[in-house]
């Protein structure tokens, strides 16, 4: 007789009784997600209270450091690491604050268009020949240039682009980096990055995207690293309906893949892209 609450959440289970009859068990598990809501906003709070202190640290530590020559010498290599340790808090709370918003109870992707992955794939490759500068890693692409997908541009940007990233951080200099945008068989599409580098042991596979998981914090850290990159890409991947494989051995380098539904996939003649 009470009163429907629009917040109850219900597991329902339906289990045999007797030989016509069901027997309907229902447990009321509406705690589990508010704590659930309550944890997510508060880090969404956090983060957002952060940023504005943040921001204005980082702003006075940039006139500081383009003002150099007049910081007495003693000073400047503290100044130095006080930019760095600032531009790493404020990539930490960038990376809290997509999360969040990744992870909001919409499930879905946000505004929907045809993304031109074979672009984007191009673009990540130059920014993984930016990142690697000196290191010099062999990196080369195979795009289907004619396979585009459905979907939210900045996500799947920023789920790709981590991977790509990854690969480059955690291989050595001189190594090989490949990138493939193809089609499956059953109609969908396939993303995949293959690095000739360090690899994973297969119990730290599983955790990779928990949040903060890091195999080797200090590597991952001195490469510029918040330990979020992969939360984010598997958030991303899974609001347009897609899956993150990996598949890896430690020394023998790595393959992350993102798997895409065929009903994502949207076939684009180079004529329809010229007109
Ligand atoms: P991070 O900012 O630490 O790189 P990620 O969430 O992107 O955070 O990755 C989590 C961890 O997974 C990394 O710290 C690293 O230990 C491992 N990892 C990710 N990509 C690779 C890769 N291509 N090769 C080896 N280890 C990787």
């Amino acid at each position: 007789p009470s009163p429907l609450r629009e917040d109850v959440r219900l597991s329902v289970r339906v289990v045999p009784f007797g030989n016509h009859e069901r027997l309907i068990a229902a447990r009321d598990v509406s705690h589990f997600f508010r704590i659930e809501r309550m944890r997510r906003d508060f880090v969404a709070n956090v983060s957002h209270e952060l940023r504005t202190p943040l921001t204005v640290l980082s702003g006075y530590l940039e006139t500081w450091s383009d003002m150099r020559d007049e910081v007495p010498p003693p000073l400047r290599p503290s100044l130095e690491h006080m930019s760095g340790q600032a531009a790493r808090m404020q990539q930490i709370v960038e990376d809290l604050l997509t999360l969040s918003r990744l992870d909001s109870e919409s499930t879905v992707a946000g505004d929907q268009v045809d993304v031109p992955i074979p672009a984007v794939v191009a673009t990540l490759r130059e920014d993984a020949e930016a990142l690697s500068g000196a290191q010099r890693h062999v990196i080369t692409a195979d795009i289907d240039a004619e396979l585009w997908l459905r979907g939210e541009i900045k996500e799947l940007h920023s789920a790709l682009g981590n991977l790509v990233s990854n690969a480059v951080r955690y291989t050595p200099a001189g190594g090989r980096i490949t990138l493939i945008w193809k089609a499956e068989a059953d109609g969908g599409a396939r993303f995949e990055v293959r690095d000739s580098g360090i690899g994973i042991a297969a119990a730290d596979i599983a955790r990779l995207t928990e949040r903060f998981y890091r195999v080797d914090k200090d590597r991952s850290r001195a490469s510029g690293g918040t330990g979020l990159g992969l939360a984010i890409a598997k958030h991303a991947l899974q609001r347009h309906g897609a899956r993150l494989e990996i598949t890896s051995r430690p020394g023998a380098g790595s393959t992350f893949a993102c798997v895409f539904p065929s009903g994502r996939v949207v076939r684009k003649t180079t004529r329809a892209r010229a007109g």
